[in-house]
């Protein structure tokens, strides 16, 4: 006897409440105007939906006096002749924020309903991260090294919140009313607690409670994401249709991956998947800042490319820019450990490949400003180390987003909220 895969909702006698069915005719409707790639008129709503025509007009009227659609100017439609309305988003409304630490650098975004970028703001942050990449091996999490130098975490929120408060009244400037913040994080994050962030020297660091402090905005919710994720998220929505199956792998002082399967971003059980830069590529390889040894990190991280060259300053305020500089001046130093860092890459993207078939591997973070020198070496190690790569060659190139992938992403998961579900937004506005 075969048992049944899926869970079958009991059956209930309660009737669905009116408002219930409103608010979710609502939503239905909605997300035919999210979803659409031209503007869609109220008869091609009525027939995606299945809903009555008075009805659809009823809930357009609703969203075009909440500001979150507009009507597209009249067109020509092929058959009868008629002006034919299209309704597409509006570029002003509810906005998502979006926020991003990395080891050496703070950057800020806001992105409007459209997914547009209407404001983006970086700033350095110091001091330099200590990988403690030559310690002695330690083993668990509890023994790793504690005596490196770490991120103040209030003092770089404190940073960031400033930057955040001026984004918002920015996007006010522009009729853009910032609905939530995403935070994103080098490392895994529990309920918008950051549970250890090796590169920022954090653990256990409850950023997201007190960002929405710092921020002081009533009624703002913060979130808080691993930032490999989130770069994928960004790279998702600027990629189109047809990038469906991909891995993103963010370099920077540490590295990580965001896989998307069937267009839908994977992160695993507590969301704690992507930690790219824990692979290890060598059992005999020097003690990473995480416990463990070998760790890809150790071959592949910015640190690890700075550290080869004399020539490079030792706290670069653009490590990929001061990199990819030198390299093209011909620096051999900084050549082989490129080469060392690709190859090392191409190891462990090979065995990820091989467990999830992916067919696209995007450069993001810093690496997206090295890709020239980074992807002969990983190619190289697919070719020879993916069973199928002779079928289904895999293509590595640069992430569109750039280092910027995770702050975009992170706006776009604030914003997502309203893009899944207007009412709140509608509720608010009374
Ligand atoms: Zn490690």
């Amino acid at each position: 006897m075969t048992r049944p895969v899926h869970r079958v909702a009991p059956a209930t006698d309660t009737p669905v409440r009116q408002d219930s069915l409103r608010a979710h005719n609502l939503i239905l409707t909605f997300r035919q105007i999210v979803g659409a790639p031209v503007p869609i008129s109220r008869i091609e709503l009525a027939a995606a939906t299945g809903l009555t025509r008075p009805t659809i007009s009823r809930i357009v009227d609703e969203l075009l006096t909440a500001g979150l659609v507009v009507e597209a100017a009249p067109a020509r439609s092929g058959n009868s002749g008629r002006p034919r309305v299209g309704l597409s988003l509006a570029r002003t409304g509810p906005a998502g924020l979006g926020l991003d630490i990395r080891a050496d650098s703070l950057s800020v975004c806001v992105v409007d309903l459209t997914g547009s970028v209407r404001h983006l703001d970086f700033a350095p942050h110091g001091p330099f991260p200590d990988h403690g990449l030559d310690r002695q091996p330690v083993a668990g999490f509890d023994r790793a090294p504690a005596e490196g130098r770490s991120l103040d975490p209030q003092d770089t929120l404190r940073s960031l919140a400033t930057m955040a408060g001026k984004a918002i009244r920015t996007a006010m400037a522009e009729n853009l009313t910032v609905v939530g913040a995403t935070l994103a994080v080098p490392g895994p994050v529990d309920g918008g607690i950051v549970r250890f962030a090796p590169t920022l020297g954090w653990r256990d660091v409850d950023a997201g409670g007190i960002l929405a402090a710092l921020i002081g905005t009533e009624d703002l919710p913060v979130g808080v994401d691993n930032d490999a994720g989130l770069a994928a998220l960004g790279e998702l929505y600027a990629g189109g249709p047809e990038l469906r199956d991909f891995v993103c792998v963010s370099g920077e002082f540490d590295i990580g991956a965001g896989l998307v399967l069937g267009g839908v971003p994977l992160g695993g059980s507590r969301g704690w998947g992507g930690e790219l830069g824990h692979v290890m590529v060598d059992s005999a390889g020097p003690a990473c800042a995480c416990g463990a040894t070998g760790c890809l990190q150790c071959y592949a991280g910015l640190q690890r490319i700075i550290d080869a060259s004399p020539h490079l300053p030792p706290s670069p305020q653009q490590p990929a820019v001061a990199i990819d500089t030198l390299v093209s001046n011909g620096s051999p130093e900084i050549l082989a450990a490129l080469n060392r860092a690709a190859s090392a890459l191409g190891t462990a993207v090979s065995a990820l490949v091989n467990l999830v078939n992916v067919d696209t591997v995007l450069l993001g973070g810093s690496y997206s400003l090295l890709t020239s020198w980074l992807t002969d070496g990983i190619d190289r190690e697919l070719r020879s180390r993916v069973l199928t790569a002779r079928w289904s060659p895999i293509e590595v190139r640069p992430a569109q987003l750039g280092p910027d992938a995770a702050v975009i992403g992170a706006a776009l998961q604030a914003i997502d909220q309203v893009r899944r579900d207007p009412n709140p937004w509608l509720a608010r506005r009374g």
